[in-house]
C-alpha cells in the first residue's frame, strides 16, 4: 500500500555548526526538499551568512529563541526578550521576518497546552507556535539517524495515522548531516512524499 502522507523536515538549533548546515542544505537540494530551520538568535548573530544561506537555498527560517532556555518556566518579559531579539537578528541577517516559533524542548508549545506567557508573546510578535509530530531523537547518543533510531521513527510514523502532513524533527549537527541522504531513502520506501511548499 502506498502512503499518501507527506513529510516536512524541520531542523532546530542552527545555523551553527556551519559545516553541518552546508551538508544538510546540499542534501536537501539534491533531493528537491524544502525544509524549516528553527534557528537560535545568538547563533545567527555569530554567523549571519549561514543564516542567510538557509533562505537563499529556498527554505523557511523560523524562531527557536535567542539562547535556548525553557520558555515555559520563563517570565513573560524573558520570553519577549528571547523571541523579539531573535526576530530582529533573523530579519537583519536574512531580510525575512519569521512567522513561526518552536520553543526549546517543545516546552509550552504543545497544542491546547500552550504556555500562557509564550502564547501572549507569540501573538504580540505575530508568531504561531509549532512543535513536531515525529521525533528522530537525533540528539541522543549515538547522535544522528542511525539504524537504532530508525526503528523508533518507523514506529512513530505508523502510529500517527490521523495527520496527513507529519513534521519530522532533526537538529543541525554533523552526525545528522551525515545520515540525512540515507534517511531520505528510507522514508521514500514506504511511499512518503515531501511537502513541496511550506507555509
Ligand atoms: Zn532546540
Amino acid at each position: 500500500m502506498t502512503e499518501r502522507r507527506k513529510i516536512i523536515f524541520s531542523f532546530d538549533d542552527g545555523p551553527n555548526p556551519a559545516g553541518a548546515l552546508s551538508t544538510i542544505l546540499n542534501t536537501l537540494q539534491k533531493n528537491l526538499i524544502t525544509a524549516e530551520f528553527y534557528v537560535l538568535g545568538n547563533e545567527v548573530e555569530r554567523n549571519p551568512s549561514a543564516a542567510k544561506s538557509i533562505v537563499t537555498k529556498g527554505h523557511k527560517i523560523q524562531n527557536h529563541s535567542w539562547s535556548h532556555p525553557d520558555l515555559a518556566k520563563a517570565s513573560e518579559a524573558k520570553v519577549y526578550l528571547e523571541l523579539e531579539k531573535t526576530q530582529k537578528i533573523i530579519k537583519k541577517a536574512t531580510g525575512v521576518t519569521a512567522t513561526k516559533v518552536r520553543p526549546p524542548y517543545g516546552a509550552g508549545g504543545w497544542p491546547k497546552k500552550h504556555d500562557p506567557e509564550l502564547g501572549k508573546v507569540a501573538r504580540k510578535l505575530s508568531l504561531s507556535i509549532h512543535n513536531w509530530d515525529i521525533d528522530t531523537e537525533d540528539w541522543k547518543a549515538p547522535r544522528g539517524i542511525g539504524p537504532n533510531k530508525i526503528k523508533y521513527i518507523k514506529k512513530q510514523l505508523s502510529g500517527n495515522k490521523t495527520k496527513t502532513v507529519l513534521n519530522v524533527l532533526m537538529h543541525v549537527q554533523s552526525e545528522t548531516a551525515k545520515d540525512l541522504s540515507e534517511f531520505i531513502k528510507i522514508l521514500k520506501e514506504p511511499g512518503f512524499s515531501f511537502a513541496k511548499s511550506i507555509s
